[in-house]
């Protein structure tokens, strides 16, 4: 079997402090949740209710402000303490409504209703995506009706891409995910290709999951949408929506089959998708992977939205000694956590917390010249020049003009690879966001 990868270089990486991945554990449900207006990349929804108002369980409680917002709902029944605010580690600021859990669940437990949607028009699909508030599940969130809705991109002859690479270890959660609801996922993805008019799903799964992704295929048999298997490489970064698109081309000349252009989704956003259309209920909870050296007892959790990532933590065990960083996502491109009544959003995959012993390994030094990040950059650029004259622009000098480091999606292989652990990507994404 032909592996498709992207050509140049990224890296391998393990992580021991990855929970294992094999099976999950469902958290407590939170007595009080922190459920924020902004969830998703864009505008935030409005609130629809106040401080004292009674919610149920899956209730709207903030409403989407157009295609680029999400409506935003309880994950829990009870009551509105009331709204909070505070300031995330990027100075940006987060409303939010505090929610103290009471009376009856309508959905937890119940015997769940499936809805057909073989009658449903695309049209129709993307109503119910919307108004359930399905948003990306990673990275910045874009809203998926905003991503379907081809009559507003203007797009034709597109395929469904249902990402299964596993690149990055802390994307355990979605592993988890994929194992224990390999269903949802392919139902959700045909629901997207039928919502989206795409004509084809394509199945890009990393190597190392090759059976994975024969059950994937063997399950999506039952639609009548095209689909196929891609087994792609499983260095980071293969995930990016670039470098994924750098294998699909080779796979698409090789075997002559034309993929269009491509709409890339992840499982926990099909599952979602899933529960939108099938269930008709908004995204109540997601897989999330809880480790780093400071957590006693790392795992893939099933958590409520809205739970604070302090009591996700207890769950674990808590820490063995104080950490010394926290941050949601990836270690080298997560946010900071700064405060642990923060909640676990729809977008959050990971949260982790590391020993001072490990976070003064990646104290900044000065550069040793050694050409590391040049070797790894999968765009070929030059991250050490990048960084140095984007550290130049941000002192002032016109001459350290960023925009050579257009070119720069972010990845963080060059930071994970500094042995001077200098924060070579942020540095150059700062540069870039100054870039007209
Ligand atoms: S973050 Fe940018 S410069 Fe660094 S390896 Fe990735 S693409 Fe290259
Ligand atoms: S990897 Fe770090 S130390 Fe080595 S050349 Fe690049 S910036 Fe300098």
């Amino acid at each position: 079997m032909n592996i498709y990868s992207f050509p140049r270089v990224g890296i391998s990486f393990d992580d021991p402090t990855v929970p294992p991945r094999d099976s999950s554990t469902i958290a407590f449900l939170p007595a009080l949740s922190v459920i924020p207006l902004l969830q998703h990349a864009g505008v935030p929804a409005k609130p629809t209710v106040a401080a004292g108002d009674l919610v149920r369980e899956g209730m709207l409680v903030g409403r989407s402000q157009g295609p680029l917002s999400a409506n935003v709902h309880a994950t829990v029944p009870g009551r509105v303490i009331r709204e909070v605010s505070w300031k995330n580690a990027e100075g940006r600021i987060c409303d939010a409504l505090l929610i103290r859990m009471g009376g009856g669940f309508e959905l937890l437990g119940k015997k769940e209703t499936a809805y057909s949607w073989a009658d449903l028009s695309p049209h129709e699909l993307i109503r119910l995506i919307a108004e359930f508030g399905i948003v990306e599940m990673e990275g910045p969130g874009r809203p998926v009706a905003a991503v379907l809705n081809c009559e507003k991109t203007g797009k034709r002859d597109q395929s469904l891409v249902v990402r299964c690479v596993f690149d990055d270890p802390w994307l355990a959660s979605d592993y988890t995910l994929c194992r224990e609801r390999l269903k949802e996922v392919v139902e959700g993805s045909a629901i997207a290709a039928r919502a989206g008019r795409l004509n084809r799903i394509v199945f890009a799964v990393s190597h190392r999951e090759k059976e994975l992704g024969r059950k994937l295929l063997s399950e999506a048999a039952s639609y009548k949408f095209p689909s196929s298997l891609v087994i792609t490489g499983s260095r980071y970064p293969q995930h990016n929506q670039r470098e994924m698109e750098l294998a699909l081309r080779t796979y698409e000349r090789r075997k002559g089959i034309l993929l269009g252009s491509v709409v890339v989704l992840g499982p926990a956003t099909l599952a979602a998708i899933y529960g939108a259309v099938k269930l008709r209920k908004p995204v109540l909870d997601r897989y999330v992977a809880v480790g780093g050296s400071a957590v006693k007892n790392p795992q893939v959790m099933k958590v409520r939205i809205g739970t604070r990532i302090g009591e996700v933590f207890a769950e674990c065990g808590g820490f063995v000694d104080k950490p010394e960083r926290m941050a949601s996502g990836s270690p080298f491109l997560g946010q900071a956590v700064t405060d642990l009544d923060e909640p676990v959003i729809k977008t959050t995959y990971a949260v982790f917390a590391i020993l001072g012993r490990q976070a003064m390994e990646g104290r900044a030094r000065n550069c040793i010249g050694c050409g590391e990040c040049r070797a790894v950059c999968p765009v070929g650029l030059d991250p050490e020049e990048l960084f140095k004259r984007a550290r130049r622009f941000q002192n002032g000098d016109q001459a350290g003009s960023p925009r050579a480091s257009a070119g720069c999606h972010g990845c963080g292989c060059c930071e994970l690879v500094c042995p001077s652990r200098l924060p070579l990507s942020q540095v150059i994404a700062g540069g870039n966001s100054h870039a007209g």
